[in-house]
């Protein structure tokens, strides 16, 4: 056990007059601290705080005769400042190095800033696109064609006088190949590619995009002739001035150098611009005008013979099942685009591929169609009171879509229920020559109203009013839309000609910030709700007429639905017809469309 130390009296005691183990054999006192260390006769050694510059100590000592040495720390205390005042230093030279670098880095990084990041891709065999492979927009691929020509014999244009378009827009919706076509050129006539999306040369400084402009044109001009593709042009290219105070300053800058780089490469000097878009009617009027974008090629969604041709082209390099039929796979794909169409044949390859079979079959093509259409397959469900609510439901829709001539031909009804709380659904194709023309009767529009209000019509008739479900929510969505664009835009209701409501305003919010009212009187504006309910409601009304009376279809067919839980679209109008010839002899309410 440690013994405490001695008080200053108890040592001055002990020092005269020790005893035992309490003889002191030295001491060592330490001036800068102030303090003594006792060494006893037996080996301890404690230590005792004293006064500075303490005389009674060392008189005591001295006539006790006891030894008393004084240790200099003045030494040591240097010794120690220096090492701490060294390591200080050290340690501000180190993080002013640090800082120094830092910036340096950041100076660097800025500077770089104006650099464009083009990816190029080098001439002949990296472009490996050519236009084989860009398959239904054949018009498109026509006309560049040209390009083409131009890139690969100049002589011929210029013997004559003629001006390549320096700048070719290629507008249509996302996916449907103009990428594709823009590399197939460069491809095709062996040039090198740079692309860009336009949305990368904007930073957050100003000045940063039109330093990247003029980089990528430098980059281009030196390696003319070339082909640089500006992807999503609409990013930098929109309407200057608009925008809420007055617009983007970096974009409208990026854009002024664009311009400027457009007029100053010299006609024919073996550059060419693709820019693409899906907003045409955004784009500032100055890119379109001669000299720069002067040519506009519209890349539209492919028809079904140009759909065909697509899955041809992507079906080269994946092994199909003999029995597979690309022009059927055409018709059941309306409204897809290039892209979504190698994405059903990977997916469908993907699902080959787990299933451990050689080939891609018509199975796997269809489960593929509808993960992508309907999303994941979630479990069946069990045998409820829900499953039949839904079996009524989508009965519903379909039954209706067969009765009605103006609407959709059923593609096939099912109880498979999807991720995401779809119960089931019937699903409709849309007519090809209605989808390829653009072209929309309110017939047509009429009956789709209808055919979306036979699920709640369904509830209605079989369960009665006050068991409906939410589950027609995304009909009545649906109804809604169509009914307000009938009456706003299409001009097919009582409210007459006129077209209340335009779209492709929101683009530019803050733009008509001042005229952000419609364009019509609050007293129009109710007559157009009322229009709207009217419109939904006597949709509701015919979806019931017609269903009422076909009370013992719909059990048949419900009874068959959760038996097999899809039937196809056929085997299902088969059935009605069927029934329906039987009725006609007993009298039953005709059909209006
Ligand atoms: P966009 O630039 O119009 O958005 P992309 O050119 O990037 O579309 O197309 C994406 C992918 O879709 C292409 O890489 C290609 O595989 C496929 N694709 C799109 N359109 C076609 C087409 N007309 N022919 C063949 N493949 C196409």
């Amino acid at each position: 056990m440690r013994t405490p130390p001695p008080s200053y009296s108890q040592l001055l005691q002990q020092i005269r007059h020790g005893e035992g183990p309490n003889r002191i054999k030295d001491l060592e006192l330490s001036m800068a601290q102030r303090q003594v260390t006792v060494t006893y006769s037996d080996g301890r050694r404690v230590q005792v705080p004293v006064f500075s510059n303490d005389q009674v100590l060392l008189r005591t000592a001295q006539e006790a005769r006891i030894p008393l040495s004084v240790r200099d720390d003045r030494q040591d205390e240097a010794t120690a400042s220096l090492v701490a005042n060294g390591l200080l230093l050290l340690l501000l030279f180190g993080g002013l190095a640090l800082l120094i670098r830092r910036s340096a880095q950041v100076a660097n990084r800025a500077m770089g800033f104006g650099r464009s990041q083009a990816r190029m891709v080098q001439p002949e065999a990296a472009v490996p696109v050519r236009f084989e492979d860009v398959a239904g927009i054949n018009e498109a691929k026509e006309e560049l064609q040209e390009v083409v020509t131009f890139l690969k014999e100049p002589e011929r244009f210029t013997a004559v006088g003629a001006k390549i378009p320096k700048g070719v827009l290629l507008v249509g919706p996302p996916g449907t190949g103009k990428t594709l076509l823009a590399k197939a050129i460069a491809g095709e006539a062996g040039v090198p590619f740079f692309s860009m999306a336009a949305s990368e040369f904007v930073e957050l400084f100003v000045g940063v995009g039109a330093s990247r402009v003029r980089d990528l044109f430098r980059r281009a001009k030196e390696k003319a002739p070339c082909i640089v593709f500006i992807d999503e042009i609409d990013a930098v290219g929109r309407q200057r001035g608009a925008g809420i105070g007055g617009g983007n300053d970096e974009r409208e800058q990026t854009l002024n150098q664009l311009l400027t780089e457009m007029d100053g490469f010299a006609e024919n000097s073996g550059v060419i611009l693709l820019a693409a878009t899906n907003r045409p009617d955004v784009l500032d009027a100055a890119l379109m005008r001669p000299g720069r974008f002067d040519r506009r090629i519209h890349v539209d969604l492919p028809d079904r013979k140009g759909r065909e041709a697509i899955l041809a082209v992507h079906a080269r390099s994946r092994p199909l099942d003999a029995a597979v039929s690309l022009g059927d796979w055409a018709s059941r794909t309306p409204g897809f685009s290039g892209a979504d169409l190698s994405n059903l044949l990977n997916e469908a390859a993907i699902l080959t591929a787990r299933r451990e079979r050689a080939t891609i079959d018509d199975q796997a093509l269809t489960d593929a169609l509808e993960r992508i259409t309907m999303g994941l397959s979630a479990a069946p469900l069990q045998d409820s009171a829900k499953k039949r609510l839904i079996a009524y439901h989508e009965i519903g829709h379909a039954l209706l879509t067969t009765l009605l001539p103006a609407a959709d031909r059923l593609d096939k009804v099912t109880l498979l229920p999807r991720a995401g709380g779809v119960g089931g659904f019937a699903r409709t194709m849309p007519d090809e020559d209605v989808l390829d023309s653009g072209l929309i009767s309110k017939a047509y529009l009429c009956a789709r109203m209808v055919v979306a209000m036979g699920g709640r019509a369904a509830e209605l008739v079989v369960f009665g009013p006050s068991e409906v479900t939410q589950g027609a929510q995304g009909d009545l969505e649906l109804v809604s839309r169509i009914g307000r664009e009938m009456v706003t835009r299409y001009g097919f209701s009582s409210l007459g000609p006129v077209a209340l409501e335009a779209d492709g305003a929101e683009v530019f919010l803050g733009r008509d910030w001042l005229r952000s009212e419609p364009h019509y009187s609050r007293e129009t504006g109710n007559r157009i709700d009322a229009q709207v309910q009217q419109l939904a409601r006597q949709a509701l009304d015919q979806a019931v007429a017609l269903l009422q009376p076909r009370r013992a279809l719909m059990d048949e067919l419900v009874t068959l639905l959760i038996e097999t839980e899809t039937i196809e679209g056929p085997a299902f109008s088969a059935i009605v017809e069927r029934r329906e010839a039987q009725e006609l002899t007993a009298g039953a309410p005709a059909i209006t469309a």
